[in-house]
């Protein structure tokens, strides 16, 4: 899938768009969901242009990688969800129900988060 530079997240990057900041750094930046499903509920993104978990993870750099990881690290240690856990999730493509396609990765806490999916087979 080619990566669509006027998507909602591009323009958040670019400035064009305000966010609620959590954590920024080169490689990464973190704010909050405009539509909280839990009372923490941060979105996860790369600066770079990449549509999927699976586009980032077959084309970024190791150091792209390694600071989208160590930013999840951090931001829930600094929220405190550390003790009592947290769910990320990665919705993907059509059937993951992906809204957004620059790839980003949810944190949910603060609350129990529920069933894992509301699919029954
Ligand atoms: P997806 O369904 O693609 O995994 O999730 C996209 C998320 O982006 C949704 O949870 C939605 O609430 C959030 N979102 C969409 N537009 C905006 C926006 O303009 N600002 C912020 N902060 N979040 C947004």
């Amino acid at each position: 899938m080619t990566y669509d530079n006027n998507n909602i997240f591009a323009k958040i990057l670019r400035g064009e768009v305000p966010c609620k900041e959590v954590y920024r750094d080169d490689h990464v930046l973190a704010f909050n969901d405009i539509n909280p499903l839990a009372p923490t509920h941060i979105l996860v993104i790369p600066t770079g242009k990449y549509v999927s978990i699976d586009d980032f993870g077959k084309n970024a750099s190791p150091a792209e990688i390694k600071a989208f990881y160590a930013a999840i690290d951090k931001i829930v240690e600094d929220k405190g969800l550390k003790t009592k856990g947290f769910r990320c999730i990665a919705n993907t493509g059509p059937n993951g129900g992906q809204e957004v396609p620059h790839f980003h990765m949810h944190i949910l806490g603060g609350c129990p988060i529920g069933p894992m999916v509301s699919t029954a087979l």
